[in-house]
């Protein structure tokens, strides 16, 4: 039996905001809103939803970056609270969505990488300094990158030398922030094979965080669909997109462009405007934008419901 390497149960991120005369009236952002899932060891879960669903709070949260206001998360079945914090800090990875403001431009490549080997003393630094070649290689790159400066280098290269970083100390999970969304096209596809790659080799597992499912799709064993801060749909990959359930997953999957021309695709803009997440609907958070809402919809919010094996929705039509 796959066992699991994280475990997320009833999480909240809220964050408040004030405004108004003299900053007085108060209200709350809920990013992230009482989220379960978990990630098996070796999976790529894949998470999915617009700008502005908690997506990036949650990974934020996973990385033990921020600590959730309530709810736990656990690390290979203990609660991160237990963990030394350096220690979560090196087990897991992010790499990040835009490879310019993510490394430092000061910093050699070389220094870059090895900066979590040498704060943990992981060797000499002759043994770095060969660790660092060996690992540019493992990228794509060549051992001599190690002298130069993230500037010198194309989009798609640096986010080879943030995989590169992201690996260096062995870790066992890396949540991956849209780590493509900034690139072309055409590089998109190498970082997607490079992160395949270095799963296989390194025996890793990934959160895989995007609001593109076609790239998702590339990448994902199971994949998870966000909305306002909570989860509406989580199944295996193939099942999701055949047998999309909640109305919210499909109408993303109908606006994803199908190479086919006598393929009539719906416009996601029909589904008007993501409400604001200070004001989440009550009930079904989808309920003012979802074509088969209910009146039971409107007030009562649906719960987790397992249809088949693995295939869990929210939505009170089933
Ligand atoms: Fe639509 Fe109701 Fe299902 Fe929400 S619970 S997705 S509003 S049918």
């Amino acid at each position: 039996m796959t066992s699991n390497i994280l475990e997320i149960k009833n999480i909240k991120r809220h964050y408040p905001v004030s405004g108004g005369i003299l900053s007085l009236s108060k209200a709350t952002i809920k990013a992230v809103n009482d989220i379960s899932l978990e990630v098996k060891s070796g999976e790529t879960l894949g998470l999915v939803g617009e700008s502005g669903c908690g997506k990036s709070t949650l990974a934020r949260l996973l990385t033990g970056l921020e600590a959730p206001d309530s709810g736990t998360i656990f690390f290979n079945g203990k609660p991160f609270q237990e963990w030394d914090s350096s220690k979560i800090g090196t087990m897991i990875q992010m790499v990040f969505q835009d490879p310019y403001s993510s490394l430092n431009p000061r910093q050699k490549v070389g220094n870059i990488i090895s900066e979590g080997m040498r704060i943990h003393k992981t060797g000499s630094r002759k043994e770095i300094s060969m660790r660092v070649e060996e690992l540019l290689v493992q990228v794509g790159m060549r051992p001599e990158h190690a002298k130069r400066y993230p500037h010198e280098f194309s989009g798609g290269q640096r986010q080879r030398i943030a995989i590169a970083r992201a690996i260096a100390m062995n870790p066992d999970l890396i949540v991956c922030d849209e780590p493509v969304s900034a690139l072309d096209v055409s590089v998109q596809a190498q970082v997607l094979n490079l992160l395949k790659k270095i799963q296989k080799e390194f025996s890793l597992s990934y959160v895989f965080i995007s609001h593109d499912l076609s790239v998702v799709s590339h990448i994902s064993d199971r994949v998870a669909v966000m909305y306002l801060g909570k989860l509406m749909e989580i199944a295996p990959t193939e099942e999701l997109y055949h047998n999309p359930l909640h109305p919210y997953t499909q109408i993303l999957l109908e606006a994803v462009p199908i190479p086919d021309p006598t393929i009539q695709t719906a416009d996601i803009a029909i589904m008007g405007d993501i409400p604001s997440p200070i004001a989440p609907p009550s009930g079904c958070p989808f309920h003012t934008r979802c074509p088969k809402a209910m009146d039971v919809c409107k007030n009562n919010q649906p719960v987790r419901n397992e249809v088949k094996e693995g295939h869990t929705v929210f939505c009170h039509l089933y």
